[in-house]
C-alpha cells in the first residue's frame, strides 16, 4: 500500500467532516426554514395591528352610534316642543331651527357610523384571509423545520461515523506523516492532491515524468512542484 493512502484517505474524511460542521451551522433547509418562520412572524404581527385596529374602530362606531342616538333625542325633543303648541312664531322658528340641526348632526352621524362599520367589515375579510395564510405559513415553517431537523439528525449520524473512521485510519498513519499533515491543514484544508490523468488534481500542473515515475515507484513523499501538496497516485 502506498505511503499516501492513509493519509488520503484521512483527508477526504476532514474534508467531508469540514462539510458537515458547515451544514451544522447553516445550509438552504436552514435558511428556508428561518425564511418560513420569518413569514409567521410578519403575519402574526400584521394580524395583531390588524385586531387593534378593528378594537378601535368598533369602539368608533359605538361612539357615533350613542352621539347619533344623542342628536337623534334632541331632535325628538325639539319637535315635541313643537307640537306642544302655544308658541310664538319666533319660538317656534327657532324650536325648528333646532330639530333641524339636531337631524343633520344625527344624519351626519349615522353616515359616519356606517362608513366605519363597511371599514370593519373590510378589516374582518382580511383579517379571515391573512388568519388562513398564516394557518398555511405555519404548516410550511412546521414542514420546512422537520426537514431542517432531519438534516441535522443525518450530519451527526454521518459525523459520528467519520469521526469513528478517522480514528482508525490516523493510527494507520506514520506519525511523521501526521505531523506534516497536521502542519499543512493548517495552511490549506486539501494538502494531498490526487493524481489525475498526470496532473496535480489540486492545481492542474501536468506533472513532469521524473515526479510520475518516483509516484509509480512509490519511493516516498513527492510534492507537487508548483502548490507544494503532497501527491496521491489514485
Ligand atoms: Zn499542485
Amino acid at each position: 500500500m502506498r505511503a499516501t493512502q492513509e493519509l488520503y484517505r484521512l483527508q477526504t474524511i476532514d474534508l467531508e467532516l469540514d462539510r458537515i460542521r458547515a451544514s451544522l451551522e447553516s445550509s438552504p433547509l436552514a435558511a428556508a426554514a428561518r425564511e418560513a418562520e420569518a413569514r409567521v412572524e410578519s403575519l402574526q404581527a400584521t394580524l395583531a395591528d390588524l385586531a387593534l385596529a378593528r378594537q378601535k374602530l368598533a369602539r368608533e362606531v359605538r361612539r357615533l352610534e350613542l352621539e347619533a342616538q344623542a342628536a337623534r333625542a334632541e331632535q325628538r325633543r325639539a319637535e315635541e316642543e313643537l307640537y306642544a303648541g302655544g308658541k310664538s312664531g319666533k319660538e317656534l322658528g327657532l324650536l325648528q331651527q333646532r330639530a333641524a340641526r339636531a337631524a343633520s348632526q344625527a344624519e351626519a352621524l349615522e353616515t359616519q357610523g356606517l362608513e366605519r362599520m363597511e371599514e370593519a367589515e373590510r378589516l374582518e375579510a382580511q383579517q379571515a384571509h391573512l388568519q388562513q395564510s398564516l394557518e398555511w405559513a405555519q404548516e410550511e415553517a412546521s414542514q420546512r423545520r422537520m426537514a431542517r431537523e432531519m438534516e441535522l439528525d443525518e450530519l451527526r449520524l454521518r459525523q459520528a461515523d467519520l469521526e469513528a473512521e478517522r480514528v482508525q485510519v490516523w493510527e494507520r498513519v506514520p506519525l511523521e506523516l501526521r505531523r506534516r499533515y497536521e502542519r499543512m491543514r493548517r495552511q490549506m484544508p486539501n494538502p494531498v492532491a490526487a493524481v489525475v490523468r498526470g496532473r496535480c488534481g489540486a492545481c492542474h500542473l501536468t506533472l513532469p515524468q521524473g515526479i510520475l515515475n518516483r509516484l509509480r515507484a512509490d519511493e516516498g513523499l513527492v510534492q507537487c512542484e508548483q502548490c507544494g501538496r503532497l501527491l496521491h497516485l489514485l
